[in-house]
C-alpha cells in the first residue's frame, strides 16, 4: 500500500488525490460505496446527487423543499468558483435532504446536519446522507459543504469526542474552546470539526460572492467573509496550540495551514 501523502488531504485537490483517500476510508469503516452514476430524479450537480425530503422535518417550523427550489441552482453556479469542491461532493455526497424554513426568506445561514436514520450518532447513519434547509442558496450550500466536511473527518477516523490514533494524539478529556460551539469547552477532535468545517464554508462564502459579481465580495457577502474570517483564524490558534499529532496529523495540519494562508490572503484583500 502506498502511504498516504496527508498534506494533499488538507482541502480539495484538483486531481480529486484527497476525494479518493477519504473515499477509501469510508469505504472500510462505512461500506461507503463510491458513487461514480447519475442518481435516481430527483437529483442535483449535473445529476450527480439524489434529493430527498421525505424524513420527518430535522427541526421546529422547517418544511419539505420543492426539488426546484432556486437555490440549488444558484449553489450549482457558486460551485463553478470552486469546481474541486463540487467534484468532492459528487463523490462523497450521496443524498441531501432538502428543507425550507419559511420564516428564513431574506435571511443568511442554513439548518444543517446528518439525517437521524439509525440513530443519534453522526457515525451510525449513512456515509454521505446530509440535511440542509433551502431558504438562502448560499446557506444551502454552506450546509451541505459543512455536512460533507464532518463525513471527511469521521472517514478518517476523527469524531467529536473519540478517534484512533493515525492523526491525533490528544486525550478525549483534554478540552479547548471551539470556533463554532461557544457553550462548552470541547475535546480536540470537535474543535479539528469545526476548524476544518469553517475553512470550508468560508471557502464556499468566498465562492458565492464570487459568483454573485464576478470576484468582487461586497455588502452582505463581504460582512459574511469577515465573520468566517475571524472563525477561521480562532480555529487556527486553539487547534494550533492545542493539538498534538501524530507525523501523519501534522503532515495534514501543514497542509491546513498553507491552505489557510492562501485563502486569508484572498479573503482579505
Ligand atoms: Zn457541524
Amino acid at each position: 500500500m502506498t502511504p498516504i501523502d496527508w498534506y494533499r488531504v488538507a482541502y480539495p485537490q484538483q486531481d480529486g488525490y484527497d476525494t479518493k483517500v477519504v473515499s477509501d476510508a469510508a469505504a472500510q469503516t462505512y461500506g461507503f460505496v463510491p458513487i461514480m452514476d447519475l442518481a435516481p430524479a430527483p437529483n442535483w450537480l449535473g445529476g450527480r446527487i439524489r434529493l430527498a425530503n421525505d424524513i420527518p422535518a430535522p427541526g421546529d417550523g422547517l418544511i419539505p423543499a420543492p426539488f426546484d427550489h432556486q437555490s440549488l441552482q444558484l449553489a450549482e453556479r457558486y460551485l463553478q468558483w470552486w469546481p474541486e469542491c463540487g467534484e468532492q461532493l459528487k463523490a462523497l455526497v450521496k443524498l441531501i435532504y432538502i428543507f425550507d424554513w419559511p420564516q428564513g426568506v431574506g435571511a443568511r445561514g442554513c439548518f444543517c446536519g446528518t439525517p437521524p436514520r439509525l440513530g443519534s450518532r453522526e457515525d451510525t447513519s449513512l456515509f454521505g446522507e446530509v440535511f440542509s434547509t433551502v431558504f438562502d442558496s448560499v446557506g444551502f450550500l454552506e450546509g451541505v459543504v459543512h455536512e460533507m466536511t464532518h463525513w471527511k473527518l469521521h472517514a478518517l477516523g476523527v469524531h467529536f469526542e473519540e478517534w484512533d490514533d493515525r492523526l491525533l494524539l490528544n486525550r478525549p478529556e483534554e478540552v479547548f474552546e471551539s470556533s463554532l460551539r461557544k457553550d462548552k469547552p470541547r475535546p480536540m477532535g470537535a474543535v479539528l470539526h469545526a476548524h476544518w468545517v469553517c475553512l470550508h464554508v468560508l471557502c464556499v462564502d468566498m465562492a458565492a460572492a464570487a459568483s454573485k459579481c464576478n470576484g468582487c465580495p461586497k455588502g452582505d457577502d463581504a460582512e459574511h467573509i469577515a465573520a468566517a474570517v475571524k472563525r477561521v483564524k480562532e480555529g487556527q490558534a486553539t487547534v494550533g496550540a492545542g493539538a498534538r499529532w501524530t507525523p501523519a496529523g501534522a503532515e495534514l495540519w501543514r497542509g491546513i495551514e498553507d491552505w489557510t494562508a492562501d485563502i486569508l490572503s484572498v479573503a482579505e484583500e
